[in-house]
């Protein structure tokens, strides 16, 4: 069988009812990519997850698995295997029948059965638990038994839907970087879906943004970050995120509360409004620039995060510990010209 694992979606429109929960969305994923649908609650991540699944039709468009048209295709005909935030363990089963259940439905011999499920379990790190029920299983525990569940009889195709959702902080860190080998290991294209931008920017090799139904950019975590293609994804995207404001350009300078700075992207643009955006880490207090006043200062150990306001407006940025303002101190702040990010004030888009 020449499997590749590559998806199409070409216009994918979704409604219920009157509402349009995709405005016709098209993406290409490449084979083995680890590809995450990252986006605010509700912005269609979870219902693009399911009509690749096959769990929900379309209204309109074609949706293609190695350049095969499955856009009626049963969930069964698909070769796709599903990890829910919610793990969907059967309770009744121990974590080895769990785990064999899919192949038994395929009508796997059963000495060939109890080999791939000790494979898959000791994949995710779970050989030891075999026999206990999902009830005598930590969350992370179960979430390994799902994930092994999925991968025992080698689909074309992982979806996973928000999988580390229900793990606690610390377990969550360290899972996602496992999982990100064991797909690696297994080089199956994973459809990954969660609304975590620092999940999807360390685990995806390409992102694509969800936005109100419609997917507002796709590219690599890092052109994503450095070149977010409009202000929402400017502001949707690092911890903390970009700041906003707004400012005019005029003779290649960016003006800000009467101050002018030279920005990258400017010359050429003429004269126009234009949101500004600054990313926290390319801030600098400098002995000129835009004036602002140091509100209160956040110690996270290895950096400070201090909240200055510009005017009426808050901005955060990022410092390191040696050179760290008063609260309530009068500062200048400057940035690289390269640093300055601008977007049309109108439209949002990025410029140039
Ligand atoms: P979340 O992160 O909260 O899961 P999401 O990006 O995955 O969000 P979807 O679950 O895809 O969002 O939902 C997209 C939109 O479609 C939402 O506004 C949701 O309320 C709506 N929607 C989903 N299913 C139905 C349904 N069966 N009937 C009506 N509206 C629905």
């Amino acid at each position: 069988m020449s499997q590749s694992g590559s998806v199409k979606l070409e216009n994918v429109v979704k409604r219920h009812g009157s509402f349009t929960a995709l405005q016709g969305i098209s993406l290409d994923i490449r084979p083995g990519e680890f590809f995450a649908l990252l986006g605010p609650s509700g912005s269609g991540k979870t219902t693009t997850l399911r009509i690749l699944a096959g769990l929900e039709s379309v209204n309109e468009g074609r949706v293609l698995l190695d350049d095969v048209d499955v856009t009626h295709a049963q969930p069964g005909e698909r070769d796709v295997a599903m990890v829910f935030q919610s793990y969907a363990l059967y309770p009744h089963m121990t974590v080895a029948e769990n785990i064999a259940f899919p192949l038994k439905m395929m009508g796997t011999p059963a000495a060939t059965i109890e080999d791939a499920v000790q494979e898959a379990a000791a994949k995710v790190g779970i050989g030891r638990l075999l026999s206990r029920r999902p009830g005598q299983l930590s969350g992370g525990q179960q979430q390994r038994c799902a994930l092994a569940r999925a991968i025992v009889r080698k689909p074309r195709l992982f979806l996973l839907d928000e999988p580390l959702s229900n793990l606690d902080a610390k377990l969550r860190v360290d899972t996602r970087a496992e999982l990100r080998r064991l797909q690696r290991s297994l080089g199956v294209t994973t459809v990954y879906v969660t609304h975590d931008q620092e999940e999807a920017m360390t685990v995806a090799d390409r992102i694509a943004v969800f936005m109100e139904g419609r997917i507002v950019q796709v590219g690599t975590p890092k052109e994503v970050f450095l070149r977010p293609a409009n202000a929402v994804v400017a502001a949707f995207i690092g911890t903390p995120p970009m700041n906003l404001m707004p400012a005019k350009l005029a003779g290649g300078q960016v003006r800000v509360h009467g101050a002018g700075l030279p920005a990258g992207g400017a010359h050429g643009l003429g004269e126009r409004d234009v949101t500004l955006g600054l990313r926290p880490g390319d801030l600098r207090i400098a002995d000129q620039g835009i004036p602002a006043r140091v509100e209160f200062i956040e110690d996270l150990g290895d950096s400070v995060i201090a909240i200055v306001t510009v005017g009426d407006q808050h901005m955060k940025m990022r410092l390191d510990q040696h050179a760290v303002p008063q609260e309530g101190q009068q500062v200048f702040l400057s940035f690289a010209p390269a640093a300055a990010h601008l977007f049309d004030r109108q439209t949002g888009e990025r410029l140039p």
